[in-house]
């Protein structure tokens, strides 16, 4: 019997948008999921379906433009596609909560950090995210002070009373977390958290969202473009690239030995040795396709120093190598090696 279910299934979900020029899909057909307590990083370039994956998972997909045109978004049993928006919306916040990169899009400029908390609890309930405990109402201006220190904010009770003009990069998203933390929520998903803050920050940040993990059991997704990111904080893997998985493995493995070209590609541009951040991401030959132009076949042909004549007729599926790892290329395919190619070997590439 698994005694640690899935807390989040995300089973092939294709999303169109709607364009002058006709459909294009940002995600075609992705799957992954999550257990309680478990981080998963996803990890791609811009532009490759990773902030819509996570926009849709909490519904949050403008629908006048996006279209969920496939596949299932399971939330502890739950179908979240399927959900009435007014049941959407308790489970967004209180039991999924989400950071984004930039805190001012989700703080309100003229309430403070301490009122935009308590707004967001007594929408929700009032249940203490470390304990899990009932607070009342009287005691709730002294329990989103402790959260504001829990995050790491100095002098909380002062903070309180800040409006999020006046706080620095840091301690805003400092205080989006906390926000985010109010309810308890199972899921965390943070969408590149630290990407807009300088590097001292961003490791504590980083600390921080490791510690709560540890602390409160919460599941984290967390979305990033680096790979310094998910050395710290995952412990899966999934890599995406022109709205499809190519390859999930657990982060160790990964490091150890990426198997896809493009996984390859992102880790011989990683500053090893270097603090987080210090670099950039050096960029792989060629750009990721525009949604309009991914080409039939591997979406990754026209970047890849090992494309095959197979590559450009056939998409390959996003295949098992081994119970923890998998892979989208035809490297690993039996097509492959039935043509003469060398069999890759599945360890240190
Ligand atoms: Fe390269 Fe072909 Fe593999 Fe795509 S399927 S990554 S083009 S070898």
């Amino acid at each position: 019997m698994n005694n640690n279910p899935d807390l989040l299934s995300v089973q092939d979900i294709k999303i169109e948008i709607k364009t002058k020029k006709g459909p294009v899909y940002p995600v075609r057909g992705l799957s992954f999921s999550l257990k309680r307590g478990q981080s998963l990083c996803i990890v791609g370039e811009s532009g490759c379906g990773k902030s819509v994956t996570a926009l849709s998972v909490l519904g949050l997909l403008p629908k006048s433009t996006f279209r969920l045109i496939h596949g299932k978004i399971l939330f502890d049993g739950t179908d979240l596609v399927k959900l009435p928006e007014n049941m959407m919306r308790d489970i967004r916040g209180r039991r999924i909560s989400m950071v984004f990169q930039d805190p001012m899009t989700a703080l309100n400029p003229v309430f403070s950090i301490g009122e935009q908390i308590r707004e967001a609890i007594v929408a929700h309930g009032d249940t203490h995210p470390m304990t899990g405990k009932t607070t009342g109402t009287p005691g709730l201006k002294e329990w989103i002070v402790e959260l504001l220190g829990l995050v790491g904010i100095p002098e909380p009770d002062r903070r309180y009373y800040s409006y999020p003009h006046e706080l620095s990069g840091g301690l805003r998203q400092r205080a989006m977390m906390a926000m985010a933390l109010a309810c308890g929520p199972d899921i965390l998903i943070a969408d590149e958290p630290t990407t807009a803050l300088d590097v001292t920050i961003q490791a504590q940040i980083l600390n921080l969202i490791r510690q709560l993990k540890q602390k409160s059991g919460l599941g984290l997704v967390l979305i990033t473009h680096n790979l310094g990111v998910v050395a710290q904080i995952a412990e899966k893997v999934l890599v995406m690239y022109a709205g499809k998985a190519v390859e999930e493995a657990p982060v160790d493995e990964l490091f150890e030995a990426p198997f896809h070209p493009y996984t390859k590609g992102l880790m011989e541009s990683v500053p090893y040795g270097l603090p987080l951040g210090t670099k950039r991401l050096r960029s792989i030959k060629g750009n990721v396709p525009p949604l309009d132009a991914i080409p039939s076949g591997c979406a990754f042909q026209s970047r890849c120093t090992q494309s095959m004549e197979i590559c450009q007729r056939k998409d390959p599926p996003l295949s098992s190598l081994s119970p923890t790892r998998k892979v989208a290329c035809h490297l690993y395919t039996d097509c492959a090696w039935k043509k003469g190619g060398a069999r890759p070997t599945v360890g240190k590439p």
